[in-house]
Parts: C-alpha cells; structure tokens; sequence
C-alpha cells in the first residue's frame, strides 16, 4: 500500500517529524531555508507530488493557487503557529482543506517574553548593555540611565485570550499589576479571579494604562489597531508591547510617536513587514525589538512540531484534527 506523503516546508525541530515517520508516512522536508513570504517557492514545490499533508510556517502565504497546487488529495495544511493570517480560510473551505494551528503549548512562553520585553524596556536593559560595552560606565551614577518600575502599575491588555489572560495573571499575581483588558468578548468570571477590570473600548484602556500589551490575532478589525490616533491616547509616560502580530500597528506612526516623545517607549516581537522593521524604529534608544521569537524556546518549539504532527496525523487517519481553525469534516 503506497503510504500518505507529507511536505514539511522547512527545518522544524525533530520530534513532530518523528512521529509522521513513525506513522510509516513518506516525510519530506525542504531544506531551503525561504526568507520570501514563500508563494512562488512553494508552488512548485507541491505541484504534481500528491502530497496528502503540508505542515507549513506562518511565513508561508497560502491562497488559492498554493491549495491547487498542492491538488485534490490535499487534506490538511498543519500551520506551526498558533497565529494563522497567512492563509486564506474561505478558499481552503471552498476545496474542504482542513488548516490547523498549534494553540495552547506556547501560552506560557510568549507570556514570559512579553515580560521579558516590558521589563527590558522598563528597566533600558538593551540601552544599558550597549552603554556598557561601549565604556561608558565610569562609576555608579544616582541618575544613570533612569528606567520605571513594572510593579504596581497598571497593565492594559488588548486581547484577552490564551495569551492575553496569561500575561494579565503574571502581571496580577507576579507584579502587583492593576489590571485592565479590552476583549471583543467579555470573561467576569477571569475577572473576579484576577480583579481584572473590564474597558468597554480599546481607547478606554490606552488612556489608563502604563503598560499596553497587545494579544489580538490578526483580522480586518485588528489591523492598525494601535494607530497615530490611538498613540495620542495614551500617557505620554507609557510604553507599548506588541507580541501578536505586526500589522495590528501602524509601525510608521508608532515610529513618529517614539520619536516625538507620544509614549515613553514600546518593545516589539514583531513587524509590519516581516523581515523588515521601519527604518525610523532603527536608531530610537526608546524601542527594544526582537526577530519573532516569542515562542522560541526549545521546549515550545517542539511540543509545536509535536501538535502539528498530530493534527495532520488525525486528519490522515479520517478523525478531527485537535485544532482545528476551519471546516469541521
Ligand atoms: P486567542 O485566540 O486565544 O486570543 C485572542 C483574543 O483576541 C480572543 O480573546 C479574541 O476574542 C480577541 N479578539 C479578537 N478580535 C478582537 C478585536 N478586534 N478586539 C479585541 N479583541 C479581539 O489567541 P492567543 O493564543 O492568545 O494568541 C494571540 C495572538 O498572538 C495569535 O493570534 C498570534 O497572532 C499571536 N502570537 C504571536 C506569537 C509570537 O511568536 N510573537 C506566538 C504566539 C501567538
């Protein structure tokens, strides 16, 4: 019996990888290492190789060309993030393509990055790392590099989700935080747990708080959510954090606004324009930036690889994929 085959479109770590090959499926993963939103790379790619499951990165755009490519006997395409903007959901439905995420394992890691960020930024962690090792620590100073306290603040978090509640709960439990959320859907029973309160507009929450952490995914409603406008709303004294998505700000605006003293400062895990960031963010000593990686830690990125796997594998053997994000079959 000829086996299902798998396309794998890059390096992911092993463990997922091992349990398709245990399965007995024929596993192929590329080697390239694509830095396009890989369109173009993967249409040829999948053309004409009967491939029953592609396990994809969320750098990978998927449309209607890429499920034709891949051909009828496609089911599933398995994305290894839990985000999926990079796929167009109504043309997998309309060829009844499943598409999964990877929700839940890296709750824990990208909250603990997002405090990495927010205590960074607060405490001028990167600006005083370079200041050190360009010798100009010349002594203890009482008002050398000067950052804010996180304790006791007050927390803002726009999407109150997986993610979201996690960082509300750190904040809330870890830090003596005041928090304060904005959800398209209200959660009391989150709310009485962890004294959170609820603001019935995202302006509501930027206008309050000293710290806004964004935890939205990224739809039409969400992009440029954080705009020139909304900067303005916020205390000249605050600082913004963004580990969801790139677009869900307006980089150039976040740009102008850091650089005119709108906010305080922002620290950012993601771009507008993945790989590029916004030149004028380039030389602010007021933004911290890092390249993706909140959910970047060994353990998380395979226990990812492990959920996609198990996704396509439930799918392959004709059962509901556990994360389903579109069409139930
Ligand atoms: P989730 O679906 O559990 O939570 C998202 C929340 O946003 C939900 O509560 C939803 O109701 C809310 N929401 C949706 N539209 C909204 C709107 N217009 N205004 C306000 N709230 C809105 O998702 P999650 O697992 O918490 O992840 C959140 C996002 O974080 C993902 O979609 C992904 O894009 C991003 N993410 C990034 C990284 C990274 O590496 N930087 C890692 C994981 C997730």
């Amino acid at each position: 019996m000829c086996m299902p085959k798998v396309f794998v479109t890059h390096p992911i770590p092993d463990r997922g990888v091992e349990l398709l090959r245990e399965k007995g499926y024929e596993v192929t993963v590329n080697p390239s290492s694509h830095k396009l939103p890989a369109r173009e790379e993967l249409i040829p790619l999948l053309q004409n190789r009967e491939y029953a499951a592609v396990l994809l990165l969320l750098n990978d755009k998927v449309d209607a060309e890429v499920f034709d490519a891949a051909g009828k006997q496609c089911k599933i395409f398995a994305n290894y993030a839990v985000g999926y903007d990079n796929i167009d959901l109504a043309a997998a439905a309309e060829r009844r393509i499943m598409v999964t995420n990877t929700p839940d394992v890296l709750n824990e890691t990208v909250a603990e990055h997002t405090f990495a960020l927010m205590l960074a930024i607060a405490h001028r962690v990167v600006e005083a790392d370079r200041f050190m090792r360009a010798g100009k620590f010349h002594g203890w100073e009482p008002m050398m590099l000067l950052g804010t306290d996180v304790s006791h603040k007050t927390l803002g978090v726009i999407g109150l989700g997986r993610i979201g509640s996690l960082v509300v709960a750190h904040g809330v439990r870890g830090f003596g935080m005041r928090a304060l959320y904005y959800d398209v859907k209200r959660n009391e029973t989150f709310e009485r747990e962890y004294r959170a309160e609820y603001r019935g507009t995202v302006e509501d929450v930027l206008k309050e708080a000293d710290f806004v952490s964004l935890h939205v995914p990224l739809l039409d409603s969400t992009w440029h959510l954080i705009n020139a406008t909304r900067l303005t709303m916020m205390k000249r004294s605050a600082y913004l954090v963004n580990t969801s998505r790139g677009p869900v700000i307006d980089e150039a605006a976040l740009a102008d606004a850091l650089k005119h003293g709108v906010i305080r400062g922002a620290a950012l895990d993601v771009f507008e324009n993945e790989p590029e960031m916004h030149p004028g963010l380039k030389d602010l000593d007021n933004v911290i930036v890092t390249p993706h990686i909140a959910s970047a830690t060994e353990e998380t990125r395979q226990k990812m690889s492990e959920v996609a796997a198990r996704n396509i594998i439930a799918a392959l053997e004709g059962q509901a994929p556990p994360n389903l994000v579109t069409l139930k079959i």
